[in-house]
């Protein structure tokens, strides 16, 4: 029996979730799963170009388990590269990157009201009312890819 997987925290969906080989019909292609968790990890280590440890800190995992992790999507991309698969991208146990929105000025608590609530009007830790928006890492601007957000 396979061990329970720990939840692995993500900072959006990928961009495209069906890669398939030109030319080929889809009732003869086979396909390789990738968990998004597996995804998350390439786009970390592979195209941000993050070290291992820096990457796990991200996911909120152990550098044991991202090495775990890209080692597999390292394999099924090969695999769908070498042998001519599709790739499917769905499944694997993830949670999304809370962005902080919100600083109290007095007590400097930081946090991120859930969707839909609107702003807050006291710090849920000490109950002041001056409070400030605070950056979050979603809306940095990254060199060179304006306008490429995908979670706005
Ligand atoms: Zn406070």
């Amino acid at each position: 029996m396979p061990r329970p997987k720990c939840q692995r925290q993500i900072a959006g969906l990928p961009a495209s979730t069906y890669f398939k080989p030109r030319g080929i019909p889809m009732s003869d292609l086979e396909e390789v799963i990738l968990t998004i968790d597996e995804v998350e990890a390439i786009r970390l280590a592979d195209h941000e170009g993050l070290y291992q440890e820096q990457a796990a800190e991200f996911m909120k995992i152990s550098r044991q388990t991202f090495g775990r992790v890209i080692a597999s999507a390292h394999r099924k991309i090969a695999d769908a590269l070498v042998t001519g698969k599709a790739l499917r991208i769905e499944g694997g146990v993830v949670s999304f990157a809370q962005a902080t929105k919100y600083r109290c000025a007095s007590c400097d608590e930081k946090w991120s009201p859930p969707s839909g609530t609107g702003a807050p009007a006291i710090c849920p830790s000490c109950g002041s009312s001056a409070l400030g928006a605070h950056a979050d890492i979603h809306h940095r601007h990254r060199k060179g890819r304006a306008g490429k957000n995908s979670r706005g």
